[in-house]
């Protein structure tokens, strides 16, 4: 089983407003996840616009991308890549439902948030597009390669 797997996590304008990010890095650190790179950024509408380009013909889509994409008023995303043992499972499983009102208590929007069009975090929900958001939003040098000294301790 590889524990080398990655997943794209954002904490969205309101996680980051909200003042969310300490604790949304620290579940995903204390689980034994690997933070492989991390960027603040104002993402741009464009970007944002492709992140989210299955969804383009729902009725949410204008909105969702108009927040992100800083359109309202300059807001901040942090754009972060982990990596583990099926980190793209388990990250979806740590974040909750899309809906936080459906999340279990005990997962980041089941704990953090109320609304949907508010829910604060975005992870990717496949292999396939883990790989396409980690090349959409980050370059191979920001990538930085080390080995964490914990790995002996989270895996026989
Ligand atoms: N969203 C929304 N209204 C909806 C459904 C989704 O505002 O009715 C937003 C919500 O922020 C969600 C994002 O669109 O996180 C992407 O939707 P998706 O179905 O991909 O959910 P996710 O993968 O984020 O759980
Ligand atoms: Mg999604």
């Amino acid at each position: 089983m590889a524990n080398n797997e990655r997943t794209f996590i954002a904490i969205k304008p309101d996680g980051v407003q909200r003042g969310l990010v300490g604790e949304i890095i620290k579940r995903f650190e204390q689980r034994g996840f690997r933070l492989v790179a991390m960027k603040m950024v104002q993402a741009s509408e464009d970007l944002v616009k492709q992140h989210y380009i299955d969804l383009k013909d729902m009725p949410f889509y204008g909105g969702l991308c108009s927040f992100i994409g800083s359109l309202l008023m300059p807001l901040n995303t942090i754009l972060q890549i982990w990596e583990g043992l099926n980190i793209v499972k388990n990250g979806r499983l740590m974040l909750g439902e899309t809906n936080p009102a459906d999340s279990k208590p005990g997962s980041i929007r089941g704990d953090l948030c109320i609304t949907l069009g508010r829910n604060i975090i975005h992870g990717s929900d496949s292999l396939d597009s883990a790989k396409k958001e980690i090349g959409l939003w980050f370059k191979p040098e920001e990538m930085v390669e080390y080995k964490s000294c914990q790995h002996g301790f989270l895996y026989e």
